[in-house]
């Protein structure tokens, strides 16, 4: 113990779960890079601005959980709370719509900041990986991402989650939708800052959680019945693709992500053994988005999907991923004379790729032959001086028991091939 721990609502990753989030991080990004998505890194915090135009002022987000400060110098910067602001930012700023193809598209790995109340699944630090296709409007795209998403978290071995789809409508449809649904919820008994919402986002409305809501919402108007012909012809367009690729979905036609440039389709990953914090990913079309935050109209879609919450449908799962490899070899050296001899052994196999680890500081050959057998180590490589003398290692199968002499000079080809 030091005298501290990690802030609330954060916690440490450390071998071996933090071998699983990276294989976790690899697996949920592996589709995108065989789809042709690049990866792009952005700064860990960007202008605050960004944030409150792009995710939004009337956002549980930017109003109560964003990790906003004003520096020294008096600039206002936050910790992102999110992935696509930044990174629409960033293509913008690089001018990569206008340098190459469109559609630009861009995957991340990264760690997210929001001042949110910490419980299991839900974090103030948490790991995302998305994927942003910047400047086409093609459901086509809107299908490939969605499958690549089903695909990453197949390879994953989950298998309880679920899809929920929705369309949201574009700017032809949502305005007489979003008056007809304000209509409706101006008549319902909602406390003040419900009522607030009303006036600004009516469409979060439809997500509350809480019972009291939900009960009165039986019969509210629903987006769907209110698409025009494009939005209509699109979504259906977007369904029949994801049923031709084999991916399953459920229509939800009260998922929304509430913003004014979400547009069309919109969908959330949620598995059933995580409580309350089901939702392990999320995404959708947002063609407003660019000129929010003042770029061109670039209409685009994107994702994100929750690492830590993935890690934890895979444990409510049962699901054990590949453990990291064990060292081939572990060198036990008995003396000074062995321990130079034997690192530089170590050092040439690890160079020839084989895993080797050391026995450091020192120890007796007792507790050095513990330290070979707790790692994991398939062979254990131990000389003293007689050994020395007679230019060669006794080389121990950890496994078998068996034990025998190798000629030092043959040591990395002996192991390569026993390998084998
Ligand atoms: P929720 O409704 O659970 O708050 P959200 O709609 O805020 O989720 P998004 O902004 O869509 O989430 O982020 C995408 C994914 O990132 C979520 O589906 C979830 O898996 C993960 N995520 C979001 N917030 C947190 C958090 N505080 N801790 C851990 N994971 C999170
Ligand atoms: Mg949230």
């Amino acid at each position: 113990m030091s005298s501290f721990e990690a802030p609330k609502g954060t916690y440490d990753l450390i071998p071996p779960d933090s071998d699983t989030f990276n294989a976790v991080r690899e697996a949920l990004s592996a589709p995108l890079r065989r789809a042709g998505y690049g990866y792009i890194e952005t700064p860990a915090f960007e202008h605050t601005g960004l944030f409150s135009r792009g995710v939004g002022e009337s956002t549980d987000i930017v109003t109560k959980e964003m990790y906003a400060f004003t520096t020294k110098g008096g600039t206002d910067l936050a910790l992102r709370p999110e992935g696509t602001a930044s990174v629409l930012r960033a293509a913008l700023q690089a001018n990569l719509h206008r340098l190459g193809n469109l559609p630009v598209k861009l995957w991340y790995s990264g760690s997210y900041y929001r001042y949110e109340r910490p419980q299991a699944g839900r974090y103030r630090q948490f790991s995302q990986v998305g994927a942003e296709a910047i400047g086409a409007e093609d459901p086509v795209l809107d299908a490939e991402l969605i499958i690549l998403a089903v695909d990453a978290y197949r390879s994953l071995g989950l298998r309880n989650f679920r899809l929920l789809l929705n369309s949201l409508g574009d700017q032809e449809c949502r305005p007489a939708y979003r008056a007809a649904l304000q209509d409706f919820l101006r008549g319902l008994d909602l406390d003040e800052d419900t009522r607030r919402r009303v006036d600004i986002n009516p469409l979060r409305v439809l997500d509350d959680k809480r019972e009291a809501v939900q009960k009165q919402l039986v019969g509210a108007p629903m987006m769907r019945d209110h698409l025009c012909e494009a939005c209509k012809s699109y979504h259906e367009q977007v369904r029949e693709l994801l049923t031709a690729a084999g991916a399953d979905f459920e229509d939800d036609p009260k998922l929304v992500r509430g913003l004014d440039y979400y547009t069309r389709t919109t969908f959330e990953f949620v598995h059933d053994g995580l409580g309350s914090q089901s939702a392990v990913g999320g995404g959708g079309r947002y063609d407003g988005l660019s000129e929010m935050i003042g770029g061109p109209s670039l209409p685009s879609v994107g994702w994100a999907l929750g690492v830590d919450r993935t890690v934890l449908a895979l444990k409510a799962e049962g699901v054990e991923l590949t453990p990291p490899a064990r060292p081939d070899v572990f060198a036990v050296p008995l003396g000074d004379e062995a321990r130079r001899v034997l690192f530089g052994a170590v050092t040439e196999l690890r160079r020839a790729g084989v895993r080797a680890d050391f026995a450091f500081g020192g120890k007796g050959l007792k507790n050095a032959m513990k330290s070979a057998n707790r790692s994991g180590a398939r062979f254990a490589l131990v000389a003293g001086e007689r050994d020395l003398a007679e230019g060669a290692v006794q080389l121990k199968d950890l496994g078998s028991g068996d034990q025998g002499p190798v000629a030092l000079d043959a040591l990395t080809t002996t192991i390569k091939e026993k390998l084998q």
